[in-house]
């Protein structure tokens, strides 16, 4: 893919409601013209790379899905940034800057809410490496 790294900043909105907060892993999600937006290059799956985010001028690690979320059975296509680190609050509105750095796998299908939790904190620990 030679648009990485891939760089997008834009503001926060809400997203699907699977209730991703609840399982301790929030992602933050794009509008749909940064989703229309991706060069046709970049493909589906999980993603790590660093995130800075405006107002705070903090750059935090994070993993990024861009992909159709098939254990939920999403119709619309998403970028998904879920930020390693416990922020207090939401942040819905304010601007996201994201820099994808490369793949680390690609998009699946899971049985249960168990096994998709375990592969999102094993794609955690890859992004951390
Ligand atoms: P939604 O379906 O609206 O995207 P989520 O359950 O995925 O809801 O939660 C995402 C929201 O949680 C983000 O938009 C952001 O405001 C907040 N949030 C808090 N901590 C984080 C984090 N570490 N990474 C991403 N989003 C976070
Ligand atoms: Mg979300």
């Amino acid at each position: 893919m030679k648009n990485l790294p891939y760089f997008c900043r834009c503001e926060v909105m809400r997203g699907f409601g699977h209730g991703s907060k609840q399982l301790s892993i929030p992602t933050a999600n794009f509008p749909e013209q940064v989703v229309d937006n991706l060069p046709s290059d970049v493909s589906i799956g999980i993603y790590y790379g660093l995130e800075a985010r405006v107002g705070t001028g903090e750059v935090h690690k994070m993993v990024v899905s861009i992909g159709w979320n098939p254990y939920y059975k999403n119709m619309k296509k998403s970028i998904e940034t879920h930020i390693m680190r416990t922020f207090k609050e939401d942040f819905y509105g304010e601007i996201l800057n994201v820099a994808i750095a490369d793949y680390l796998r690609t998009e699946k299908n899971f049985d249960s809410l168990e096994s998709l939790i375990s592969a999102i904190q094993g794609d955690i620990e890859e992004a951390k490496k």
